[in-house]
């Protein structure tokens, strides 16, 4: 492809917005373009790195015989509301109504779209297991869309569907899905983890997260130090006994503590330390209130609390809820005499504290010497705080570190929660009508495409993975004006396109220093310039990632580069 006749954007300066590396050099590079919050093009190099990531995960997925379909992007309101996922899924789903008041999602995932095509189309246990995928635009609106394409309005989405007998059988597609996923990710050069995950709105149990580890990521993954053990920081369960105090407990007092609002004022203005406060955190559970009690340097965990209750809905209550339900404002909450629309639950740390401090419900006053069970009840302690660094893994080998992750994709076994709500059976090998058991697997292409960059990257630009790359050459002729330097260059564009080779050929008419920061820019991983020595024939290869150089004669250059890309 002729440079001159392209449309390659390039920048000099970040965009303003772009707070990250994937993000600027994207944009820099003349990459994506954004057109709203979230929402971005593809100008054509950026096109072609997608089809590069596109075409690896085609192979993987074809190899383990899921086949490819195109599901439409508008999806009637019905079907969402067959699995209550009309509700439940939120503000986060795209809604539309048609010219007769109909109303359409934008497809946000398709597991209602599939399995009302599966209910109607497969009826025999002899069509079993099935497994199709897509690969398509998804728009879901995100309350913070940024880092680029990392999280996007409207993103690009590989989307599988498996459709299975029995849990048997969804267990061994799952294990198929999962080597695909992993095979998917080291072809694009990424370093992952497969973490242990929690299944969220979709319904189902076991499920995994394939994280890019990064330092932009907004994934905390908990990780054993000696062993194999991952999970989002979400799921990790905490394995710790405590011991109880053995302080003698004392009489409750109430101590007017005015303008101590956060756990550290309290602490420092009764002089004790922040595990000897209780935090006391007001939720609407579905319906329900329900306060948390965690140690004052514990943080709760709204996914325990969700599956505690088993809910769909979870959210903090508002202050306004807290003042009309308790009686007082977010910094004076406590499980004391709290009121009886309130259900109080408790980390198992809790339970072994003793004379410790709380909100009174009362604005601007806190109880001290609070001992649980003396004081207060709760209706339960369970495992409710976020697990922490040099807590004990869960496994019980070693202790837990964090890791940052980027999510590019994510493995479910849904079970039966959409085949269930929308009557999705088939007839087994008795006869007998049986409920389909089915798995998602989703993997973010047009993210992926940033973790990439995120992992590879220097100071001058991007350094792509050899698969990758959108261009296996980059050719620079620097002084096109020069007839013996254009002839070569052009006549190497032509053996190298005739061999198969995909040739960027920088053209253009401009300065040799703006060619070679452009190219770095791209980040094609081989460079070969034709410059001064074109008259003897004579070129200079460079590779991106290594910055390695070396002269080559003309006749050289297309076994040089075949050989590259083999090895
Ligand atoms: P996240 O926790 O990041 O919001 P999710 O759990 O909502 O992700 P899934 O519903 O599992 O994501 O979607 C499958 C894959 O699609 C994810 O693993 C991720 O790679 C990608 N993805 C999800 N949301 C976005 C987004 N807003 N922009 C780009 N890619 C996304
Ligand atoms: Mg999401």
């Amino acid at each position: 492809m002729k440079q001159s006749q392209m449309l390659i954007p390039t920048l000099k300066e970040n965009p303003a917005d772009a707070e990250i590396m994937s993000h600027q050099l994207l944009v820099r590079a003349g990459y994506i373009r954004q057109l709203a919050s979230g929402i971005y093009s593809f100008l054509p190099i950026g096109r072609r790195v997608l089809s590069k990531v596109e075409a690896i995960v085609r192979e993987e997925m074809e190899k383990i015989g899921a086949h490819e379909m195109l599901m439409p992007a508008l999806e009637p309101s019905e079907l969402w509301k067959e699995t209550g996922r009309w509700t439940t899924f939120g503000s986060e789903l795209m809604r539309i109504n048609d010219r007769h008041g109909r109303e359409f999602a934008l497809g946000a995932t398709h597991e209602e779209v599939i399995t009302s095509m599966v209910r109607n189309e497969v009826k025999s246990y002899k069509q079993l297991p099935l497994s199709v995928y897509q690969i398509q635009t998804k728009f879901r609106d995100e309350a913070r869309p940024r880092f680029g394409l990392l999280r996007g309005r409207e993103f690009l989405m590989k989307d599988a569907y498996s459709f299975n007998e029995s849990y048997e059988s969804l267990d061994q597609t799952y294990e198929q899905m999962f080597e695909a996923y992993s095979n998917v990710f080291r072809r694009c050069g990424l370093n992952f983890r497969a973490v242990i995950a929690d299944s969220g709105a979709m319904g189902g149990k076991d499920t995994h997260e394939f994280m890019v580890l990064s330092e932009v990521g907004e994934d905390v993954i908990a990780y054993s130090d000696t062993s194999r053990y991952a999970a989002n920081i979400e799921m990790a369960p905490v394995n710790r006994t405590y011991t109880k105090s053995d302080e003698t407990p004392l009489e409750m007092e109430k101590v007017h503590t005015p303008d101590q609002k956060t756990m550290r004022d309290v602490a420092d203005f009764l002089g004790h330390e922040l595990q000897k406060g209780l935090k006391s955190i007001l939720f609407k559970v579905d319906e329900k209130f329900v306060m948390t009690i965690t140690r004052g340097d514990h943080e709760v965990n709204d996914v325990k609390l969700k599956n505690l209750y088993d809910a769909e809905l979870i959210d903090l209550a508002s202050e306004a809820e807290a003042r009309e339900v308790v009686g007082a404002g977010f910094g004076s909450l406590g499980p004391v005499d709290v009121s009886e629309d309130v259900e109080v639950v408790a980390d198992f740390a809790v339970e072994a504290l003793v004379n410790v401090s709380c909100g009174a419900n009362e604005e601007g006053y806190h109880f001290t010497n609070v001992t649980p069970g003396k004081d207060f009840q709760v209706s339960q302690y369970a495992d409710l705080r976020f697990i922490e660094e040099g807590d004990p893994s869960p496994d019980g080998e070693g202790k837990i570190k964090f890791a940052r992750g980027i999510e590019v994709g994510h493995v479910f076994k849904l079970g039966e929660f959409y085949s269930e709500r929308m009557k999705a059976t088939f007839l087994n090998d008795q006869g007998k009508a049986t409920t389909m058991i089915m798995g998602s697997y989703g993997i973010g292409v047009s993210r992926t495409l940033a973790a990439i960059v995120e992992q590879y990257h220097d100071e001058r630009g991007i350094t792509w993975p050899a698969n990758i790359a959108p261009y296996q050459v980059h050719l620079l002729s620097l002084n096109p004006k020069k007839e013996d330097q254009k002839e070569l260059a052009d006549a190497l564009y032509n053996t190298l396109i005739e061999a198969g080779v995909e040739v960027l050929y920088d053209d253009r008419k401009e300065r040799a220093g703006v060619k070679f920061a452009d190219s770095d820019l791209f980040g094609v991983p081989l460079r070969i310039t034709v410059g001064k020595r074109a008259s003897e024939g004579v070129v200079e290869v460079k590779e991106r990632m290594s910055s390695n150089q070396y002269d080559l004669e003309q006749e050289e250059v297309l076994n040089y580069v075949t050989n590259w890309y083999k090895s």
